[in-house]
């Protein structure tokens, strides 16, 4: 066996971090953690440093003076950086091929184009990148010959049901309609598990608690994409990042409920068959799927028994009831920066509601405020969609601050 791949972790304590870092800890013949990144977590993150002695670790600037590098205590071999530019630099280290993209939030974005520049293989975890400037990233990727695999378990899904050479095409940053190959796919099912208020009234929606909305019924995860999961906007943002990562009109995008998640996604062919992936629900499929193909591992997943799961069911989304998802729609539509703003408002609306500051039903309310706001504008360098991105939170706070997104919805 060859040299272990060098892995960057950027969100190393996230739940993806955490997930990727247990298949790297199965296979230490195959993988090195060379980079390891967290924000305010630096307990959770020294506790990695001490065990993985990567190249480089970063954190956000005011924990690193106090906590990071305590003489003696840490390995020396390691260098500490911190803040934006320290994400970037763990990110486009040169120990590292492949890098783990898991900051959510826009937070991730400046640290994974560094990635792309840098001409890494990416495993994009975080939706932001796809979903504010997918089309940049690609033309970086396809510029850098950086290799962009999708870590979505959606996306991941659609990806492990492509036919090699569309699988070639998608990690080099190029579309499924884009290349000389005539692509057999139709269209795509994107599945979703309904959120913990499937089966809620609408009138409920107005009084459901944090904590409900905190409750999803079969995947772990952190709280703004468990919202986000109750809101359906999970799904929406996964409408746009489909479109962008694999070239796809909206109409070719379609979203089916399937509350056990078993089956994570499916793609249709012209000849009518239908290709889905089925697994347990476990990031660590997707993640080392990425990691090793185009091989596949171990992951420490156990296979889904198809027995004790005894039956699957589908259903259409109820979009009246969760607006989110044809508030992504629109987006994917108007195209430019508006799915930009979509996001933006959405982080600022997560944030409200975890707050206690507005109810559940407010989010899409509080976003479609913030939409209409907007002249829509192209977005084709990182730099505007960052200024875009500012200015729609802001926008956003001021909707907030002024109680109108009740108005209209
Ligand atoms: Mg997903």
């Amino acid at each position: 066996m060859s040299e272990a791949i060098g892995v960057s972790i950027l969100g190393a304590t996230g739940s993806v971090g955490a997930s990727a870092l247990e298949v790297i800890r199965m296979h230490p013949d195959r993988f090195k953690a060379v980079g390891l990144s967290a924000w305010q977590q630096t307990d959770a993150l020294m506790a990695l440093v001490c065990e993985f002695s990567p190249a480089i670790a970063a954190a956000a600037p005011e924990v690193l003076s106090s906590q990071l590098v305590r003489a003696g205590k840490f390995p020396d071999t390691t260098r500490y950086c911190s803040g934006t530019a320290g994400l970037k630099e763990t990110a486009a280290h040169p120990d590292a091929a492949t890098v783990v993209a898991g900051i959510s939030g826009a937070a991730g974005l400046e640290s994974i184009f560094a990635a792309a520049h840098a001409g890494k293989r990416i495993l994009i975890a975080n939706k932001e990148p796809l979903v504010m400037c997918g089309n940049l990233l690609r033309r970086v990727a396809r510029e850098s010959r950086a290799r962009l695999f999708p870590v979505d378990s959606e996306h991941n899904a659609i990806f492990q049901c492509l036919p090699e050479g569309l699988q070639r095409e998608v990690i080099a940053g190029r579309g499924l309609t884009e290349n000389a190959i005539e692509p057999a796919v139709t269209h795509v099912t994107l599945t979703a598990s309904g959120g913990p208020f499937l089966r809620t009234a609408a009138a409920d929606l107005n009084t459901v608690s944090i904590d409900a909305a905190l409750e999803h019924p079969t995947w772990k995860m952190g709280p703004k994409i468990s919202v986000d999961s109750a809101t359906l906007m999970n799904k929406g943002l996964e409408l746009i990042e489909a479109c962008m990562l694999f070239g796809l009109d909206e109409s070719q995008v379609e979203v089916v409920i399937h509350p056990q998640s078993a089956l994570h996604s499916v793609v249709y062919f012209e000849d009518g068959s239908l290709i889905g992936q089925m697994a347990n629900p476990d990031m660590r499929i997707p993640i080392a799927y990425g990691l090793s193909y185009p091989d596949r591992i171990p992951s420490g997943v156990p296979p889904l028994d198809l027995v004790a799961m005894g039956r699957l069911e589908f259903e259409a989304p109820d979009i009246e009831r969760f607006p989110c998802i044809g508030l992504a729609r629109a987006v994917i539509r108007q195209g430019g920066s508006a799915p930009i703003v979509l996001n933006a408002a959405n982080e600022v609306a997560v944030e409200a509601f975890l707050a206690g500051m507005i109810r559940f039903s407010d989010i899409p309310s509080l976003i479609d405020a913030v939409l209409n706001t907007y002249e829509n504008a192209s977005a084709t360098e990182l730099s505007v969609v960052l200024s875009i991105d500012q200015e729609a939170r802001a926008a956003a706070r001021n909707i907030l601050a002024k109680g109108l997104y009740r108005i209209g919805v």
